[in-house]
């Protein structure tokens, strides 16, 4: 259950690792594959075919899963989508996964469209934390990239989340020839504002279009980093949990941190807590695999509880080393096939 935020305590140690000893802990949930905004590194312009909604997992249905999934050691739970808020009823269903023992940590990603008038309802349900995704502060760009023009209602969400004391990260993917020139407008809102923000390396979960390699990435963390010291001087590596994603940095005189996600160059893997559910059901131990068990399979054959866990053990003990080895072992060698969307960034 959630504590309340003044009664936070650290979680039990979990019970579950992968055969590389590493904790499973966290699970990012894909509560919908729709998404109110277009961003063209994630999607088609048209869109990606949304699943008809039968075939999305129903919220009973993600419930019982995750309550199993905390009875292997999940603690934290971040819902994602597809936009979440796009899908009906996901307060309510949140107030329910509080409520599951084993969870002591719900968090969410937003695009922010539709979430300023949810926020005191976050609040009062103990969410602490909540990630903005925001490429741009450029009202021009912001339409160029997303389709949609919808800057003001993103930055009223940043306001309210801020008001509401709930911690921000604002999450900016970095594309070459696109928001370059964002970085460094971004970066200082972590010396204006107390939150972090951190900086994605594009990956090719587009849903159309070629993949070159990270090797051809123009962006990686390396180029990142060094464009942002070119402005603000040096950035200080600071200690960041078992399992962060990303890399953090203290930066003099800003009040909150600049943390670089080597999201293609996947410099983490070692420490990788994370599983993935999909909106329709499918269990994923690594961003790059092309997903390992068909939960909804499962569900809907009438599986009971304790064949259920015995299969998601067993996807457990396969998780591959890291995304280059899951991503040789995709049966379609084709990462853009995928949209981030569907499989819940
Ligand atoms: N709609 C929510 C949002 O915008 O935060 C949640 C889903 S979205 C797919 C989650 C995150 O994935 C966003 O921060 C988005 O920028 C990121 N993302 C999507 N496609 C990506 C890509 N090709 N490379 C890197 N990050 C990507």
């Amino acid at each position: 259950m959630l504590p309340s935020p003044s009664s936070f305590v650290a979680p039990p140690a979990t019970l579950l690792h992968d055969q590389h000893g590493r904790p499973l802990e966290y699970l990012r949930l894909a509560v919908t594959d729709r998404c109110n905004l277009r961003c063209f590194y994630c999607m088609p312009e048209e869109g990606i075919t949304y699943l008809p909604r039968h075939e999305l997992l129903s919220y009973e249905e993600m419930l019982r899963l995750t309550g199993l999934l905390a009875t292997l050691g999940v603690r934290k739970v971040r819902l994602t989508g597809g936009e979440p808020f796009v899908r009906r009823d996901l307060l309510p269903f949140m107030e329910r996964l509080a409520q599951l023992p084993g969870i002591v940590d719900l968090s969410l990603t937003t695009n922010g469209v539709l979430t300023a008038p949810h926020v005191p309802a976050l609040a009062r349900l103990g969410v602490r934390a909540v990630n903005l995704s925001l490429d741009t502060l450029d009202r021009a760009r912001f339409a160029a990239i997303t389709r949609r023009d919808e800057l003001p209602r993103v930055l009223a969400t940043l306001d309210a989340l801020l008001e509401a004391g709930i911690q921000v990260k604002i999450n900016a993917v970095v594309m070459d020839g696109q928001n370059i020139a964002d970085l460094v407008p971004l970066a200082a809102l972590a010396r204006d504002l107390p939150v972090d923000v951190r900086f994605i390396e594009e990956m090719p979960f587009n849903g159309g279009s070629h993949a070159a390699g990270p090797a051809a990435l123009p962006w990686n963390h390396v180029r990142i980093r060094r464009h942002l010291e070119e402005h603000f001087g040096a950035l200080t590596p600071v200690p960041v949990p078992a399992g962060a994603t990303a890399a953090e940095y203290a930066i003099a005189g800003h009040r909150g941190r600049v943390g670089i996600i080597a999201a293609y160059s996947r410099t983490f893997c070692g420490t990788c807590n994370r599983l993935r559910l999909t909106a329709e059901g499918g269990l994923k131990t690594c961003l790059y695999d092309q997903g390992v068990l068909d939960t909804r399979a499962l569900l809907r054959g009438g599986a009971p509880d304790a064949e259920i866990v015995a299969a998601l053990a067993a996807a457990f003990r396969y998780r591959a080393a890291n995304g280059f080895e899951a991503e040789r072992q995709r049966p379609l060698h084709q990462l853009s096939f995928e949209s981030m969307a569907t499989i819940g960034g």
